[in-house]
């Protein structure tokens, strides 16, 4: 089952409307050969009708998609070579683990010898070996899921679609279920789409994520990428947790009412933009780290406590600048953590490492 040859899908300027609404609005997007790619966007940014018009089912209004070379847009679904999977399964119900799982390959005129043998490969895959005969409502959600994945596998499609998946699924099922599917890919190494609204499943999975809004591509990046260095302020605001404060930027140097803050990256150009931070980059100071004060890697903001919240593995702080604007600090929770124990009102000094310090347009999208 082993396949060493996928393909790159090229999308270019794909568009896709449905009265007033664009769907898709002229993406452009190149997925590399074997990739594990994300779609991850809210509800209605368009990830399905992309995930559609790769399938074939979904004709876009114009456009090219490419796998390989080769043109797709008005190739029939079943010549595309892609194995699909749903979030809600799609299984036969009155139809056995292995007659599912064969399905495909009935439809494609598999001898039916071959039909058993290759189902039940497929099977084995997902861990599932030796389930072919039993009826599929004896199975769990999660043992569902995967005969759905067997089925989608077992004609050995070079590029597998995934709409979100495990969504139905509990969140421990599902936290396994996303390194079963990972760890399967990286045996299998087809070119995957994989749509997702969830950010940690996002950042878990994917080789690259392409974050969607509104039918367009905001940022395609690593994981890592997408999170220390989002684009834009969507972006920001979809994956993690984050706070925004305005600042000034004047001949190159950032503003922070009236400090000076050291960033990592220069400042493309004047004009106002925003210190994107990361409640859990930014830790409070006491009073043994006063030689921090001078450390040229930091940067230090001063702000008054305004309520604590006690969270189990971490406790959130709000914290106010002196100019009212908010931010959240996330740190330890332990009985030792002495920030935890300040009480409101209390004046506590931060520290943001230089490296963290990310500036992003003012404005939407940038
Ligand atoms: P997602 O999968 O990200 O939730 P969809 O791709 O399903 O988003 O939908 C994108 C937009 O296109 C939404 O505004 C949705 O209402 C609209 N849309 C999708 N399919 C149809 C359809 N068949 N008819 C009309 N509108 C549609
Ligand atoms: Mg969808």
């Amino acid at each position: 089952m082993l396949r060493n040859s996928s393909f790159p899908i090229t999308i270019e300027q794909i568009s896709k409307r449905y009265g007033r609404v664009f769907a898709l609005d002229h993406v452009d997007l190149h997925i590399k050969s074997g990739e594990f790619l994300t779609l991850l966007g809210p509800s209605g940014s368009g990830k399905t009708t992309l995930l559609t018009v790769l399938a074939g089912f979904t004709r876009p209004d114009s456009g090219s998609l490419k796998f390989g070379d080769t043109e797709m847009v008005c190739v029939a679904p079943h010549k595309r070579d892609v194995g699909m999977v749903f979030q809600n399964y799609a299984l036969f119900p009155h139809m056995s683990v292995g007659a599912n799982v064969g399905f495909p390959l009935k439809l494609r005129g598999v001898p039916t010898r071959e039909i058993t043998d290759r189902s039940e490969r497929a099977l084995e895959m997902v861990r599932l070996g030796g389930y072919a005969a039993r009826g599929v409502e004896t199975l769990s959600g999660g043992q569902r899921q995967r005969v759905a994945l067997a089925r989608a596998m077992v004609f050995e499609p070079r590029i597998m679609l995934m709409d979100e998946p495990l969504s139905a699924l509990d969140k421990q099922l599902r936290e396994h279920m996303q390194i079963e599917l990972r760890q399967l890919h990286d045996k299998l190494g087809m070119t995957t789409v994989y749509v997702t609204h969830d950010q940690r499943e996002a950042l878990t999975m994917s080789d690259r994520i392409a974050v969607i809004n509104a039918g367009r591509i905001m940022q395609l990046d690593t994981p890592r990428a997408i999170y220390e260095r989002p684009r834009n302020r969507f972006v920001a605001e979809f994956i993690g947790e984050s706070s925004f404060l305005q600042v000034q930027v004047a001949g190159g140097r950032v503003r922070l009412g009236n400090q000076t803050l050291r960033t990592a990256v220069a400042a493309p150009s004047d004009g106002p933009m925003l210190l994107m931070l990361r409640p859990e980059r930014l830790r409070v100071l006491g009073a043994q780290d006063a030689d921090q004060a001078q450390d040229a890697t930091l940067n230090l903001l001063e702000a008054t406590l305004v309520a604590t919240v006690y969270q189990g593995d971490s406790s959130l702080m709000q914290l106010a600048l002196p100019d009212g604007s908010m931010l959240s600090v996330r740190g330890p929770s332990g009985a030792t953590a002495a920030a935890t124990q300040a009480l409101p009102g209390e004046r506590l000094q931060l520290a943001l490492k230089v490296e963290d310090t990310v500036l992003i347009a003012a404005e939407g999208a940038a």
